[in-house]
């Protein structure tokens, strides 16, 4: 078992009220596509924003309190995924329309049963009487996926007053909710007194490149790697044509090569970076089935600590995990760092209690199990 708890330096400097504790950050992230980081300190309410590196582009994990998060990086949020409806995932729903309106072209939003009809209730509660004039129109394109992994759709566009309009009902394949070139997002139904979407966001492989191969062809790096990379990581044909253009001191440079003839500047592919995003969940010998191989040996954990473990009874009432849980889960299942968050107000004065306490469960060899055994009983 890995034996060391490390967070990221800002998270968990808001985290422990910036006490003076040594931070261990994995630096393999600091490179990778996948740039994750909670919007707000532990307290607030959720959201986990993930940028992807040099992509201009962000995932949304739940839609909690955003105020944070200013307009621009709210733009570049391509998909937002939704735990589950209640209020504290789910009010910023309002604060992300009301910047994309009239701004943005699409926002895909995924979240669990009954979630088409709730993000259409939240839209009519609204009248829309102008926004068929604005220059920009914005689609959302809303998917719900059941419990049996089939999911419905709905477009709801500005251009007509935000109608639902059906769209073909679709399954998904394994637990894969969202699949690209880059990246993959999973998500398994947890047990919270209400079904709740625990995530993994996967990197695919991730490819080098080999400056002494470009150096050979006489061209530099620019725009168009990125292009080979999507091209050569989605498995484009061969001759797809790839316009290289780049700039060095005599000026600018273009031509057009094949993916095949460019294959060769990209080195092998590293494995990629695996994130996870668990919350609001019952400490359930079932809940711990389907989390273990979900999320075994992810990078980065980031999980909701809402009680201390003295009060586990309260934890289980209200179908939350304590600290302690928290912590001896990401031992369990390998998870190279831990994030904690989403601490219950009760504690505002006491974050560090929290934040040590998962550790404590994190780092030790064992928990004694009478302590941590698994509560079949829950609340509402
Ligand atoms: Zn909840
Ligand atoms: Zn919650």
């Amino acid at each position: 078992m890995l034996a060391t708890l490390a967070v990221a330096p800002d998270q968990i400097a808001r985290t422990i009220n910036a006490s003076n504790k040594p931070l261990n950050f994995p630096a393999k992230l600091m490179r990778h596509l996948l740039q994750p980081q909670l919007v707000n300190e532990p307290f607030s309410d959720p959201a986990l924003y993930v940028d992807l590196r040099d992509e201009r582009r962000a995932l949304l994990f739940d839609l909690g309190d955003i105020s944070g998060l200013p307009p621009r990086k709210l733009l570049r949020v391509s998909h937002v995924f939704v735990s589950h409806t209640h209020m504290d995932h789910f009010a910023g729903f309002d604060p992300m329309l009301r910047v994309v309106l009239g701004r943005k072209k699409s926002l895909v939003l995924i979240g669990g049963p009954g979630f088409v009809a709730q993000v259409e209730h939240k839209l009519r509660a609204y009248t829309w009487n102008v926004v068929h004039r604005y220059p920009v129109e914005l689609v959302l394109d809303v998917r719900e996926i059941g419990m049996d992994g089939r999911g419905q759709r709905a477009h709801f566009s500005s251009r007509n007053g935000f109608a639902h309009q059906p769209y073909a009902a679709f399954s998904c394949t394994g637990d894969v909710l969202h699949d690209e070139p880059l990246l993959r997002v999973r998500g398994r139904f947890v047990d919270h007194g209400m079904p709740c979407l625990a995530f993994v966001i996967e990197e695919k492989a991730r490819c080098r490149v080999a400056k002494d191969r470009l150096a050979a062809m006489g061209v530099s790096t620019g725009a168009w790697l990125r292009e080979l990379k999507h091209a050569v990581l989605s498995g484009s044909p061969a001759q797809m044509p790839i316009h290289v253009r780049w700039r060095d001191r005599l000026g600018e440079h273009a031509m057009t090569r094949s993916v095949g003839e460019l294959r060769d500047v990209l080195l092998d592919a590293a494995p990629g970076l695996r994130i996870g995003y668990v919350t609001d969940m019952r400490f359930t010998p079932e809940n711990l089935r389907t989390l273990a191989p979900f999320i075994a040996g992810v990078d980065q954990l980031f999980i909701e600590c809402a009680f201390l473990h003295a009060d586990r009874a309260h934890a289980q009432r209200k179908n939350h995990l304590t600290a302690r849980q928290a912590g001896w889960i990401a031992r369990e299942v390998g998870a190279r760092a831990v994030v904690p968050f989403h601490f219950s107000s009760r504690y505002r004065s006491r974050s560090l209690e929290l934040a040590a306490e998962a550790q404590a469960a994190f780092s030790a060899p064992a928990t004694p199990p009478d302590e941590d055994a698994p509560a079949d009983q829950g609340g509402s």
